[in-house]
C-alpha cells in the first residue's frame, strides 16, 4: 500500500480487527451488490469509503421521489431525470474515492446471466426485495462456494444472516421455501430510513470481517425493531443435511426452474403467471386501497395508480398494464404482493 493509502485509512488500519493486513485485503477484494435500493446504496457508499478493490453494481430501477427519503447515494436531479439507480450510485460513488473500479450494470440479475456477472466476485451483498433473486444468490453461492448477506427491512424490522457455504447454514436450511400469500412491503407497509441503514451497515461490517479474513465464522440470524431499540442474535444452527441446495445440491433458481413464467400481453402489458400462489382478492383489496383505485369482485381484483393498471386473479396470475418491461412487472408485483 501507498503513504498516501495508509493515511486515507489510517482510522480503519488502527482499528485491531483489521490493520494493515486488513485494510490491504479489503483494497484486493471485489464484491457484488444486487439491487442498489435503501440497503445497496448504503451498502456501496460504505465499501467504497472503506477502499475496496472493485465494486460491481447491479439495478435496473430508476430513481424517483419516492426513494429519496431512505436510498443514500441520490438526489432530486436524478429523481427529476429518473435516472438508472446504477448509473447515478456509480457517479456519486466515484466521486467519493476515485480509486475503486465501480461497474455499474443497469439490468436485473436472473438465471441466464447470474454465473457471469459474478464469476470473478469474492463476496455479494443482498440490496434486493424479493425472495426469487435471493434464492438465485444463495444458488450460486453455494454452487460456487462464495459467502453472500443476506438482509431485509420493512416497516422498523430488519433481518441479517451472513452465509458461509462449508461453514454453516445457507438461506434454504433456515427458510426452506419463500413466503406465501400476502407478506409486507416497503411500497404497502412503510419504511423508515434507520432500520435500512442499520441492516446496510451489519451487512458490510460481517463483510468485511469475511473480507479480512477472520476465520472464526459462527452463524447468527440478527433481527431488530430500530423504532422498539430492540436487537436480538440467535444461532443458525448447524447446514442441514436435507437441504435441497447445500444438502443435496440441487440449484433450482440457478437453473431457472422456479422463474415466475411470463408473457407479454396486449401492446403495453405483461402477464405473470404466479399461479402457485392463491390470492384472498377481498384481503388484497383492503391492504391496497390506500394506494390507488380499486375494483374487486369474485374474479378479479383492478388496481389503478398513476403508472400502472394491475389486475389480479384468484390464482395469483396478474397482468401488468403500463410497461412491456418483464423486470418492471416483477418489481410491481413484488411490490404490492410481497415476495
Ligand atoms: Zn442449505
Amino acid at each position: 500500500m501507498t503513504a498516501a493509502e495508509n493515511e486515507r485509512y489510517s482510522r480503519q488500519i488502527l482499528f485491531p480487527g483489521l490493520g494493515l493486513e486488513g485494510q490491504a485485503r479489503i483494497g484486493r477484494a471485489s464484491a457484488c451488490i444486487v439491487g442498489c435500493g435503501a440497503l445497496g446504496s448504503f451498502q456501496a457508499e460504505a465499501l467504497v469509503r472503506a477502499g475496496i478493490g472493485h465494486l460491481r453494481l447491479i439495478d435496473r430501477d430508476y430513481v424517483d421521489y419516492t426513494n429519496l427519503q431512505r436510498q443514500w447515494l441520490y438526489d432530486e436531479s436524478d429523481a427529476q431525470n429518473e435516472s438508472p439507480k446504477a448509473m447515478a450510485a456509480a457517479r456519486r460513488l466515484q466521486q467519493i474515492n476515485s480509486h475503486v473500479r465501480i461497474e455499474p450494470l443497469v439490468k436485473d440479475m436472473t438465471p441466464s446471466n447470474a454465473k457471469e456477472i459474478t464469476s470473478d466476485i469474492d463476496i455479494i451483498l443482498d440490496g434486493t426485495d424479493n425472495f426469487e433473486t435471493r434464492y438465485l444468490i444463495n444458488d450460486l453461492s453455494v454452487k460456487s462456494k462464495r459467502p453472500w448477506v443476506y438482509g431485509a427491512a420493512v416497516g422498523s424490522y430488519g433481518v441479517v444472516m451472513p452465509i458461509v457455504p462449508g461453514k454453516g447454514p445457507c438461506l434454504a436450511c433456515v427458510y426452506p421455501e419463500p413466503p406465501s400469500g400476502l407478506q409486507p412491503t416497503c411500497d404497502v407497509n412503510g419504511v423508515i430510513a434507520p432500520v435500512t441503514a442499520t441492516v446496510a451497515a451489519l451487512q458490510v461490517a460481517m463483510a468485511m470481517r469475511l473480507i479480512a479474513g477472520w476465520d472464526d465464522f459462527a452463524c447468527f440470524i440478527h433481527t431488530m425493531d430500530i423504532w422498539q431499540g430492540t436487537h436480538k442474535r440467535v444461532s443458525a444452527g448447524e447446514a442441514d443435511a436435507a437441504c435441497r441446495v447445500c444438502g443435496k445440491l440441487e440449484f433450482r433458481y440457478l437453473d431457472g426452474q422456479k422463474r415466475t413464467p411470463v408473457s407479454l400481453c396486449g401492446r403495453n402489458a405483461v402477464q405473470l403467471h404466479e399461479n402457485a400462489r392463491p390470492l384472498d382478492l377481498q384481503e388484497l383489496a383492503t391492504r391496497l386501497r390506500p394506494l390507488g383505485v380499486v375494483r374487486v369482485n369474485e374474479f378479479a381484483l383492478r388496481l389503478s395508480v398513476p403508472k400502472y393498471d394491475v389486475t389480479f386473479f384468484p390464482d395469483g396470475r396478474a397482468i401488468v398494464k403500463g410497461t412491456t418491461d418483464v423486470g418492471v412487472a416483477r418489481g410491481v408485483y413484488a411490490q404490492l404482493v410481497g415476495s
